[in-house]
């Protein structure tokens, strides 16, 4: 068996630095196969689309095994401006089985209002309603106390929570377009912080923080790019931005700072490509959260590694989709958190595995840490 495995590897290498390779004109032998040029030559990576001969199950879960806590949603991404529109969200979410969404409004003042009224006002008990961060003038020495009063006003309207506040490398809440110079930018571990996340733990307010973003991002966009066409308008190489690994050592600044406020940190903390590193930062910070948001892919390619992680961090983990609100959206989650099937088609290259999680875990998952994170008991 070794000896098979050892004779695949040389004949990979002796490809991969044969002269030639890729030109499409000259064969060359992978894995001892001869390989030509053909018309896929010219596909474009784009609309690559492969179709699977593969015979297994394919389980249609229409409604969640236990009522669900989504706990990453936005308004704008899910178009909700009318009651109408909120109503309809209502009866999908009925229909798929999540008790509650969380929506991240993106806003502060009166836009605030207007939101939490027509969520709260329509459907108290199916919605929370987060607010943003005051982050007018944030070179001003009263910044921090504005920022503050803001958050004390917003959480008396119902803010229940502060989020989704998203740095990538631009600042807090800054994008390529607004950015201020590398200097002057707003990170979460700048002193000018302290109070609002220290007010948030006093008025007992969670916190959704989307820091840095997937790793590939700031991988070169070309032939060795992990993530799909579909992706590249987030990538960061090259751009005027601290390094993933800068962004998440702000991270860790700011959690040593400020240990009584309840971080959730979106998307498995974007280090879902490495559970291992993703586990060192929740043993030495109690009050670090993730949610799975919008990593479906992370989790359906390593369906044995996440099952074994999401078992050991049970009460660490939220339920959250970031996705819209279709209903097959909603329906794909069952899917990958409640079965067994395999080579579920995803969103990037991967296919996923079910991770076909069991009833205590899944009910943690999907409900009862957001009871306790969220202040719902
Ligand atoms: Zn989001």
């Amino acid at each position: 068996m070794r000896k098979i495995v050892c004779i695949a590897i040389a004949s990979l290498t002796i490809v991969l630095f044969a002269p030639g390779f890729g030109s499409g004109q000259e064969a060359v032998r992978k894995f001892g196969i001869e390989v030509k040029g053909g018309p896929m030559d010219s596909v474009l990576l784009k609309d690559y689309a492969p179709e699977s001969s593969l015979v297994v199950p394919r389980t249609f879960v229409g409604k969640a095994r236990f009522p669900v806590i989504d706990v990453h949603s936005h308004s704008s991404m899910n178009n909700i401006k009318t009651r109408a529109d909120v109503d309809a969200w209502v009866r999908t979410m009925d229909e798929v089985g999540v008790e509650m969404s969380v929506v991240f409004t993106n806003a502060t003042g009166a836009a605030f209002d207007r939101q939490a009224e027509l969520l709260l006002g329509s459907y108290p008990k199916r919605f929370q309603v987060w607010c943003s961060l005051d982050r007018s003038n944030i070179e001003a020495p009263d910044f921090s106390r504005r920022a503050v009063a803001e958050l004390e006003r917003a959480y008396k309207k119902g803010a229940r929570g502060v989020g989704e506040l998203t740095d990538k490398g631009w600042g807090l809440e800054a994008n390529e377009r607004n950015a201020k110079p590398r200097g002057q930018r707003l990170r979460i571990d700048d002193p000018r912080m302290d109070a609002f996340w220290e007010k948030c733990a006093d008025l007992d307010l969670p916190v959704n923080l989307h820091i840095a973003d997937h790793p590939s991002c700031w991988r070169p966009l070309g032939a060795q790019q992990e993530r799909s066409p579909d992706f590249q308008a987030f990538n960061l190489a090259g751009k005027d931005v601290p390094s993933y690994e800068e962004l998440l050592a702000g991270r860790e600044r700011m959690l040593e700072r400020h240990r009584r406020t309840r971080f959730i940190f979106c998307h498995l903390g974007n280090q879902g490509n490495d559970t291992a590193a993703l586990s060192r930062m929740l043993d030495r910070f109690p009050n670090m959260y993730v949610d799975v948001s919008a990593r479906d892919y992370e989790i359906g390619r390593q369906p044995r590694a996440m099952r074994a992680f999401l078992e050991r961090y049970r009460g660490r983990v939220l339920f959250g989709t970031d996705m819209g609100k279709d209903k097959g959206m909603y329906q794909g989650w069952w899917r990958l958190l409640e079965t067994a099937d395999e080579y579920i088609p995803g969103r990037i290259w991967w296919p996923y595995y079910g991770l076909e999680l069991g009833e205590p875990l899944l009910k943690s998952i999907y409900r009862d840490t957001a009871l306790q994170v969220l202040n719902l008991k």
